[in-house]
């Protein structure tokens, strides 16, 4: 092995790890991050297997640039079938720890089996362990860091999962750096159910680079571009000093602010839950991810009384499901709610939306167990003992920990619950959209805002609420967020990344001369490749609808209209229709029979050697 890009297979049944080298030309065909992931996630998991099964697996994988002088390559991405869905999965996270996992001489790790006790894995250069974590178990994420030295120890970091994860909660995260978190479908529960409690990386290897002068270069370019838009990546620029609760504004003003559990487009109180809030009443300092010139993230502090926390966040899609869907208005509160999520290792996003399930359910009478529950709208103390209900599985609170799509068939609540293939919304009710709308139908893990971010374009347009045009430019987002997947980097800099500028890091990074017309095709590939086992799972075209209230309900505005904002059915199934041909799929949504594979040469489902380090 040449040890530039390995990959790490560790069996936690029989406790046995090997390693072998991805070699270049499938680096070439699926780069790194999402494309070889999904790839892995095919070849690696037997159709229909049970998510919390030991079949399942959990792919750990870098991005080629990752631990590299490119700004923002500092995330991972986690694939996995997911135990919330029973789609295909991908969550990425920030901070530092992707770093570490290429410091420690690997590319991708594969978890695979189960461990018949709770374990912690350490992944070092040359060396991997096994070892108990009986007293880790019940601990807390943030405590977890602190025991295992993530925070004092700058030569290691750590992944762990809260008591959420061990007791396999369908919406558990994974966290690393105390508070980012890889989350939405529930790898959390993923790792629990495998008694896996932490992974820590090791060691200082670097990333070698072919083509140094030139990547040089393009770091420079890169950089140049970020101070050619000084309004949003400066010093005094929208990322830095407001970061994502800037979202809070124009949400409310568009009329897409998801509120008092899809009832309205806005918050009566918006504007004491925005980043104008944060940043006077609870900020502490601006914090960044490792290698990254824009410090988003909030580390925030609330000194007394119950909300007392400092927490780094909370970010926009915090605020819409607990400020918007829970109507609660008080910044201190929200910040709260964000350290009990982070503590225990839960996904916000599904979670606010739980509560806000939870309060309007009650509200209708709809299900039982809740009328001797004290859950209400702007009570956030009754929100935190609720979530606590959910994360220990008690009462009531147990059907809540196995998400919306499984209370819906449960309760009959097709006329309340808001979620797509079992996976609540994004912070932004699609019924104020049309392109991003079919996004959110279309996503394979469900209504994510991340595999399109289209709404970020869609808002600004004059024919915002027009169905015509939409589709081609949806996939368009689609391809490129592929690719930002991929190579793995930050979202945020998705406004300075174009085509050209890709296939020059690519050709750059792998030695090669690729046309953007190619580099779309691997992206297109990508995205067919989640399509394919999600198919294989038995997803069809029945699965990329909206619910009901999206083509029935309008959303009332602030400005007291709303009559834009619904779909029509019709039109939405166009638009379906334009997409999977698009795609090249068929019209029941299939897509063609295999997507293409690796070679028999690339093969990396088979163990080369250094078999039980
Ligand atoms: S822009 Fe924010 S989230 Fe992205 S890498 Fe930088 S600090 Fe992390």
């Amino acid at each position: 092995m040449n040890g530039e890009h390995v990959l790490l297979r560790i069996n936690l049944s029989d406790g046995t790890c090997n390693s072998k080298d991805i070699p270049l030309s499938t680096l070439r065909e699926y780069i790194g991050g999402k494309g070889l992931g999904s790839r892995l996630l095919l070849d690696e998991i037997p159709p229909r297997c049970d998510p919390l099964g030991e079949k399942n697996k959990i792919i750990f994988v870098a991005g080629p640039l990752t631990g590299t002088s490119f700004p923002t390559a500092n995330r991972y991405g986690i694939l996995y079938k997911s135990p919330l869905t029973g789609t295909y999965a991908e969550s990425y996270s920030g901070g530092g720890v992707a770093q570490k996992l290429r410091a420690s001489g690997h590319f991708s790790v594969i978890i695979e089996g189960k461990a018949s006790e709770p374990v912690q894995v350490h992944v070092r250069e040359h060396d991997v362990k096994i070892k108990s974590a009986e007293a880790l178990w019940g601990k807390d994420t943030l405590e977890t860091c602190d025991v295992l030295g993530a925070t004092t120890n700058r030569d290691l970091d750590v992944l762990t999962i809260g008591p959420a994860g061990e007791n396999q909660v369908l919406i558990a995260n994974v966290q690393n750096n105390k508070f980012h978190s890889a989350g939405r479908c529930g790898p959390g529960a993923v790792m629990g159910s495998k008694n896996l409690k932490a992974i820590i990386f090791s060691g200082n290897k670097r990333p070698a680079l072919n083509k140094k002068a030139q990547f040089k270069t393009l770091v420079r370019d890169v950089l140049q571009r970020f101070r050619d838009n000084p309004l949003v990546y400066g010093r005094e620029g929208v990322y830095r000093k407001l970061g994502t609760p800037v979202i809070v504004d124009w949400a409310n003003k568009l009329g897409c602010f998801p509120t008092r559990y899809y009832t309205r487009g806005y918050s009566d109180g918006w504007e004491s839950i925005n980043a104008d809030a944060i940043v006077s009443q609870i900020l502490k300092r601006r914090v960044g991810c490792w290698n990254c010139p824009f410090t988003c993230g909030k580390l925030v502090e609330v000194s007394q009384g119950p909300f007392k926390c400092e927490i780094e966040g909370p970010e926009y899609e915090t605020i819409a499901n607990f400020g918007g869907l829970c109507d609660i208005r008080d910044i201190r509160a929200i910040a709260k709610i964000n350290e009990y999520c982070d503590r225990m290792g839960i996904d916000t996003i599904s979670a606010g939306s739980l509560c806000g399930l939870a309060i309007e359910a009650k509200r209708r009478e709809l299900i039982p167990g809740l009328k001797d529950i004290e859950i209400s709208y702007n009570a956030p103390l009754e929100v935190l003992n609720f979530l606590e209900m959910m994360v220990k599985k008690k009462g009531i609170g147990e059907e809540f920990s196995m998400g919306t799509g499984f209370l819906e068939r449960k309760y009959k609540l097709k006329g309340l619950a808001m979620h797509v293939k079992g996976l609540e919304f994004a912070g932004y009710d699609p019924r104020a959209f049309r392109g991003f709308a079919l996004s959110y139908g279309v996503a394979p893990e469900g209504p994510t805002h991340l595999r399109s971010v289209y709404h970020g374009i869609e808002k600004d347009l004059p024919n915002r609420t027009s169905y015509e045009g939409k589709v081609q430019p949806m996939i368009e987002q689609e391809d490129k967020m592929a690719l930002i997947d991929s190579f793995i980097v930050c979202k945020f800099i998705r406004g300075i990344l174009d085509w050209p500028l890709m296939a020059r890091m690519y050709n750059i990074i792998f030695d090669a001369s690729i046309t953007v017309e190619s580099l779309r095709a691997i992206a297109a590939r990508m995205v067919t490749a989640s399509r394919q086992f999600n198919y294989r799972e038995g997803f069809t075209r029945d699965d990329d609808y909206l619910p009901e209230r999206v083509y029935t309900e309008p959303l009332p505005r602030m400005d007291g209209t709303g009559d834009s904002h619904r779909l029509d059915k019709e039109s939405y199934e166009k638009m379906l229709d334009e997409y999977y041909e698009a795609r090249g799929w068929s019209s029941d949504g299939a897509p063609p029979a295999e997507p293409p594979r690796i070679g028999k040469q690339t093969d990396l489902t088979q163990p080369q050697g250094d078999s039980n380090r």
